[in-house]
């Protein structure tokens, strides 16, 4: 029988933890450079200028309740959301060979994807992820029974990919495996592939009838351009991938709190392209009943506005690149300041890594001293949300990362 005595304590999320720890924090220089979410240089959350103008346009707007959305969610926020990662023009979508879920945000387009993968993937494949990678990749996929295995990416030596190992576990891994790819802006490393680099993998995913999952959560975050940030998975869907993707709109609108996602799964070209992807459409309608029955409108109407708007979709990526761009100052910034006090150790990983995260190299311990003697906050991993630093306090954590090195 059930005891609910016998429900042992689970652990807590380290980093929604270490958030609660820097708020009970007192000290006046305390830095925050846990969660990935983007704060402006004075520390504080953003609402992107072209949000608060969709805003006013939804407050005013006589025709809007708060009735339910369809299962698959807004169809207007769901193309729009196709058309963003795939392009405008891309053939899949001509050829009505795509079909898109709104989900509770990339996290919930990841569990959607993972649940239909379980249901009717075949063979009981493995999903194999990056390590390291964001750790709710690895939560998400075991709730749903898909057995995990990893390949290596991030190299200790060079702070940068370990391209070779990447494609040594990639070419090792039984045929029709599931491979779960970061679209852009790695989550934790910041380190990405080139374009040689994506062409390789795809024609090595290719050879082995591996499954591509792309989970895209920083479109436009990372370069501050929208259609380089898509590259590799238009370049996978060009090269005739059947495949996912998990597409967030949490970073690049900044609209976290609001849950606005979508699920994409794009069929071959064949001449049953469209019933196969009516069929699939189908059963994802089925989960997605069950699971959530039906997705929250607020921040689909908000994202869905600017997307379909020609010049509120300007102002969007003019914010994007006002997001993308502080973040890369901030990198340039603390590399120099690094350089200028001879810590010990390289630092050009700073700048060469992508998006909102570096992986610093700083080891779990000097974390940990970072934390105790500096109040920085920041993964134990050695992780830093790029967006926690600014011009009142980059030198402050540079100076403390000297402190620890030394
Ligand atoms: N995937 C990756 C790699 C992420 O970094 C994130 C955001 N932390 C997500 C998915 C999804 O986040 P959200 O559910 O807030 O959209």
């Amino acid at each position: 029988s059930f005891s609910a005595d016998a429900v042992p304590q689970a652990p807590e999320d380290p980093l929604f933890g270490l958030m609660a720890a820097y708020r009970a924090d007192n000290f006046d220089k305390k830095v925050d450079l846990g969660i990935g979410a983007y704060r402006d240089n004075d520390a504080k959350p953003w609402i992107l200028p072209v949000v608060k103008k969709a805003e006013e346009i939804l407050r005013k707007d006589p025709a809007l309740n708060h009735e339910y959305l369809p299962i698959a969610g807004l169809a207007t926020f769901t193309s729009a959301a196709a058309k963003l990662i795939l392009g405008a023009d891309s053939p899949a979508i001509a050829e009505k060979r795509t079909c898109s879920v709104q989900t509770i945000s990339g996290t919930g387009a990841v569990h959607l994807g993972a649940l239909f993968l379980a249901k009717f993937y075949p063979g009981q494949p493995k999903v194999y992820f990056s390590s390291p990678t964001w750790a709710n990749h690895n939560q998400i996929f075991s709730n749903v029974s898909i057995p995990i295995a990893t390949y290596p990416y991030f190299s200790k030596s060079t702070k940068g990919l370990d391209f070779a190992g990447m494609k040594k576990a990639i070419s090792d891994a039984p045929d029709h495996s599931i491979i779960l790819l970061h679209a852009c802006a790695h989550n934790p490393t910041g380190v990405d592939p080139t374009r040689e680099q994506w062409k390789e993998l795809a024609v090595l995913l290719k050879q082995k009838s591996h499954f591509p999952f792309f989970d895209c959560a920083y479109q436009g975050f990372a370069s501050g351009d929208l259609a380089k940030d898509a590259w590799a998975v238009r370049y996978f869907v060009e090269q005739g991938f059947e495949l996912c993707i998990a597409q967030s709109f949490a970073k690049n609108f900044g609209l976290y709190g609001e849950r606005a996602g979508c699920f994409h799964f794009v069929t071959g070209a064949g001449t049953d392209a469209q019933k196969t992807i009516g069929r699939i459409a189908s059963q994802l309608a089925i989960l997605q009943r069950s699971e959530i029955s039906n997705p929250p409108a607020y921040g689909a109407r908000i994202a869905g506005l600017i997307l379909n708007d020609e010049t509120l979709f300007k102002e969007w990526e003019e914010d994007l690149r006002t997001m993308a761009g502080r973040i890369i100052t901030m990198r340039k910034a603390l590399k120099a300041k690094l350089e200028e006090m001879g810590t010990p150790g390289t630092w050009n990983h700073i700048t060469d890594q992508i998006g909102m995260f570096s992986f610093t190299g700083l080891s779990e311990k000097q974390v940990l001293e970072l934390r105790n003697v500096a109040h920085v906050y920041m993964a134990k991993n050695g992780r830093i949300s790029m967006a926690g630093l600014n011009t009142h306090n980059i030198d402050y954590f540079a100076k403390a990362v000297d402190k620890v090195v030394r």
